[in-house]
């Protein structure tokens, strides 16, 4: 086989650690499995040269800033080789640009274009274990770029596309993705498979497992993507595309949730065309993402509309909202921090009715007001006062009888 493995921040935070996983890569390869080590940094390590470039700048240059934290993973690469090559087991290390992880000249959030993998399997050939950097890549001119925070995961992923490999393994510090937030329901149950959409929807809801992008990237180029824990063996999770899934396919997978939300709403708006526009408008150009809206007609002839957004820029849109209000002519705006989304993901959804009733039904039990629904094909959202986030998901968790294995 061969494998694309990638190992966190925690999974080589020390040489210890670097040594338990040049074992375990060593290991792979005496199997007869073709190995690509990607590392990400010493875990804090990334957080602390930005801390060091800030204490001298306010606003360091993107292009230092990519400079300076390419080196982290330039350190582990070399260390593991070196524990690699101490075991008698051949490997080399490459940075981004040796590899040529092209990308776009966008600092600090660079994507890939284009991978040269051709040293990489005369390496692999040669049955020597490639060791690349992740998180980093290099530009038309030879400058130093970044991908962004986690962006590791994305290296990962993009070299097994471009290997077409067997299997992209992602080391981490939990043994795969649960049906929801361990810490919250004691029960909560690895999965064995997720599609690549269920994982999507999990990962930007807050199960912050992987970065966003490499499962957007494993998704378009159908890799199977696995998680698992670099601490204790262990199976973890396969995430794969729904065709693979098919004969499994739980109803629900799991339970999403994020505190990280605040509710605001516009009251008494006019009922004639523009208006949603008027409200939105200069929310997004001030940047500010928006994530449920609601609009509701009243019998007044108005509308409420009513939306979402992180609770960080609550008081920047409250403040857009208010003058908008006055324009418009509106009545008043209402401001809410004090809530929370919590979702119900499966691809199980789109063939069965009944889920959104029975979710519904389940938070009335527990006397959860809903204040805000929406549903996408495979995901149905409710936004609820936030002291009662815990109780809506432990009591969903045991509705849709998550702690089971599906049959
Ligand atoms: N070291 C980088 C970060 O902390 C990239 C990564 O670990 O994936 O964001
Ligand atoms: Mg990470």
């Amino acid at each position: 086989m061969l494998i694309v493995q990638k190992y966190g921040g925690t999974s080589v935070g020390s040489i210890e650690r670097i040594k338990a996983v040049a074992e375990k890569v060593a290991a792979f390869r005496s199997r007869g499995d073709q190995v690509v080590v990607v590392l990400s940094a010493m875990s804090g390590v990334t957080n602390n040269l930005t801390a060091m470039a800030y204490e001298l700048q306010k606003q360091p240059s993107p292009r230092e800033m990519d400079m300076l934290l390419s080196t982290g993973e330039q350190t582990t690469i070399a260390l593991l080789s070196m524990a690699l090559q101490e075991m008698a087991c051949p490997a080399r290390s490459y940075t981004g640009a040796q590899v040529r992880i092209l990308t776009d000249n966008t600092h600090m959030k660079a994507r890939i274009k284009e991978i040269d993998s051709e040293k990489i399997r005369h390496d692999l050939d040669q049955g020597t274990v490639v060791v690349v950097a992740g998180f980093q890549g290099v530009d038309e001119n030879g400058e130093i770029t970044t991908l962004g925070r986690g962006g590791s995961d994305t290296t990962a992923v993009a070299l097994a596309a471009a290997l077409k490999a067997d299997e992209c393994q992602i080391y981490t510090d939990v043994d795969g993705v649960y049906t929801t937030d361990p810490r919250v329901v004691e029960n909560a149950r690895r999965l064995d498979k997720i599609t690549f959409e269920e994982m999507l929807e999990m990962a930007s809801l807050g199960a912050k497992v992987l970065q966003i992008r490499s499962v957007e990237f494993a998704g378009k180029y159908n890799v199977p993507l696995r998680v698992l824990s670099s601490f204790e063996d262990g199976p973890g999770t396969l995430i794969v595309s729904e065709e693979e899934l098919m004969m499994e396919m739980p109803l629900i997978s799991g339970i999403a949730f994020t505190r990280d939300e605040a509710k605001l709403s516009v009251i008494g708006v006019p009922d004639v065309p523009g208006m949603a526009f008027k409200v939105f408008g200069p929310i997004s150009d001030a940047n500010i993402e928006v994530d449920v809206i609601v609009q509701n007609i009243g019998a007044d002839q108005t509308n409420d509309i009513t939306f979402t957004v992180q609770k960080k820029d609550a008081e920047a849109a409250a403040k857009i909202l208010e003058k908008t209000a006055n324009d418009m002519g509106a009545k008043g705006i209402r401001v809410d921090d004090k809530v929370a989304k919590v979702s119900l993901v499966g691809v199980g959804m789109r063939s069965h009715a009944g889920i959104a009733s029975r979710m519904f039904e389940t938070l009335s039990k527990e006397a959860i007001n809903i204040q805000l629904i929406t549903t996408s094909e495979i995901k149905v959202s409710v936004v609820i006062e936030e002291k009662f986030l815990e109780l809506a998901v432990r009591a969903l968790h045991v509705a849709f009888e998550l702690e089971k294995p599906p049959a």
